[in-house]
């Protein structure tokens, strides 16, 4: 039985078949279903065939008026189910005002945990998945972006960025500048009829989109942490390529940088193979 308070409720990514059993009860004992979008949520209620109570629509920063009416509602003792139009409500979706404000006020929160792009992506891509750091969606423009994907691939840990089709083969470019040899891996359409995915170097991926256009649907991009790929590089290599960024007048802190990025190496590996130069 559905309890006074906010009810964060996961819906499906995609294959309504997702939709769990308590999920069904929380839409469907709530005295009120918070939306996105009411008709998005209303056509999927109407296709799991569910009787439901009330649906307002809410948004984070659009609906100031409509989170003190929630929250009135909700002081009142009354049952609240957060849903956005797909998966986990919160994650790049309305609800974190929301939550927030039950917090400050002593509304219970729960949730009904269950679909979210992010985690079936990562689980999928064969990627390291003991540590991975979830990024949201990438800036818009292109210098923003490429500010933002430095700073995110120097991070020990795979990352994990939502990002819109049209914006794909750009963002690619962007990543395989950064790091030609990075792993990438990108999941299109997850528990839908045309699930996709794609496993490969930043460059080899940037070109194949560049030949063949963005895929349609919605995807997840991933880059491996800069040293996935570690095991892969010898010690002579790395050491050639410090004898070679030094001779051509590199300072020692930018060739331990530069051959990180451009190996996928952990700079500690790379500067302790520096520091054995020194003793020949
Ligand atoms: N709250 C949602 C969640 O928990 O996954 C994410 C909402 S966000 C507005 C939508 C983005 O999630 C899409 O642009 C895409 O990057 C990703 N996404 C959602 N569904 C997906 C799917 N079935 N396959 C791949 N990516 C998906």
């Amino acid at each position: 039985m559905t309890s006074p308070g906010l009810t964060i409720t996961a819906t499906p990514i995609g294959n309504l078949d997702d939709i769990s059993p308590r999920a069904v009860a929380s839409l469907t004992e709530a005295d009120v279903i918070a939306c996105e979008d009411t008709r998005h949520t209303g056509l999927m209620l109407s296709r799991l065939g569910l009787k439901h109570g009330r649906l307002v629509a809410y948004h984070d920063h659009t609906s100031p008026g409509a989170r003190e009416k929630l929250l009135a509602e909700l002081e009142n003792g009354k049952a609240v189910t957060l849903v956005s139009d797909a998966g986990t409500p919160l994650i790049s979706d309305p609800g974190y005002r929301l939550v927030k404000a039950c917090r400050d006020r002593g509304i219970p929160v729960t949730t009904v945990p269950g679909p979210s792009a992010l985690l079936a992506a990562l689980v999928v891509s064969g990627l390291p998945t003991d540590r991975f750091y979830f990024a949201g969606f990438l800036p818009n423009t292109a210098s923003k972006r490429k500010k933002a994907l430095d700073h995110l691939m120097a991070i020990d840990a795979t990352i994990i960025c939502y990002e819109s089709a049209r914006r794909l083969d750009d963002t690619m470019a962007d990543i395989a500048l950064i790091s030609p040899q990075r792993l990438c891996s990108i999941a299109r359409e997850l528990t839908k009829t045309f699930e996709e995915s794609w496993h490969d170097t930043a460059t080899n991926l940037a070109d194949h989109f560049r030949l063949a256009g963005p895929p349609k649907g919605e995807l997840v991009v991933m880059i491996a942490p800069p040293d996935a790929m570690e095991t892969d590089v010898s010690d002579a290599a790395i050491l050639a390529l410090l004898n070679e960024h030094l001779s051509q007048g590199a300072s020692r802190r930018d060739a331990v940088r530069q051959i990180s990025t451009d190996t996928g190496v952990g700079k500690s590996r790379v500067y302790d193979l520096m520091l054995t130069l020194d003793q020949i």
